[in-house]
């Protein structure tokens, strides 16, 4: 299930709170989608593989234009350093500081009763996000993330062991569930790490 909602790229976490999908994900991908929007208001000069490659087919192309004439002004080509290293992706960099934010949000509404209870009885929350949390958090609120991430494991389990017996009686429908897993395993696609 997806929240029906457009959410804002500043939205607070209980905004993202919806069953099925890990909210910090929900968070960085509506971030990720207003940078693409409108991205003059993150300039970039390096952009990683996806960013630059998002940007050439999603963007307003007088926005894609601006940052890929800036992005070759400040290529190693013109300059006499040399150098060949790799330059980090304004756009992955900026995502990332988001992402920090947004899960200290998450540890800091975890003391509240009401955003704790509603987490433990619905919550989703992708592997990575999960880890992350349990790293941040205290006992006992690392182990109720334990805990959301061991049933969605388990439902997904058993709801691959449904379709595993569909495909091979050559039933179709159910596939969703392959997106599900790939969502609990590796966050929502098109999230660069
Ligand atoms: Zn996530
Ligand atoms: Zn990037």
């Amino acid at each position: 299930m997806r929240p029906q909602t457009v959410l804002a790229p500043e939205a607070p976490l209980i905004q993202a709170l919806a069953r099925g999908v890990c909210p910090i994900c929900t968070l960085i991908r509506a971030f990720q989608n207003a940078m693409l929007e409108a991205p003059y208001r993150y300039p970039a000069v390096s952009l990683c593989n996806f960013h630059a490659w998002s940007l050439a087919g999603a963007s307003p192309a007088v926005e894609a234009v601006r940052i890929f004439r800036s992005m070759l002004e400040e290529s190693p080509v013109r300059s006499n350093s040399g150098a060949t290293g790799l330059y980090p992706c304004n756009w992955c960099v900026a995502l990332r500081e988001q992402e920090n934010e947004k899960l200290a949000e998450f540890a800091r509404e975890m003391k509240r009763d009401k955003f704790r209870g509603w987490v433990t009885e619905y919550g989703t929350i992708c592997l990575f996000h999960g880890r992350r949390l349990i790293k941040i958090l205290p006992e006992p609120e690392a182990e109720v993330i334990r805990h959301i991430l061991a049933s969605n494991q388990k439902e997904l389990e058993r709801q691959l062991a449904e379709f595993d017996v569909k495909v091979r009686r050559g039933e179709k429908g159910g596939a969703g569930v392959l997106g599900h897993i790939a969502e609990f395993v590796v966050s929502q696609r098109g999230l660069t790490r």
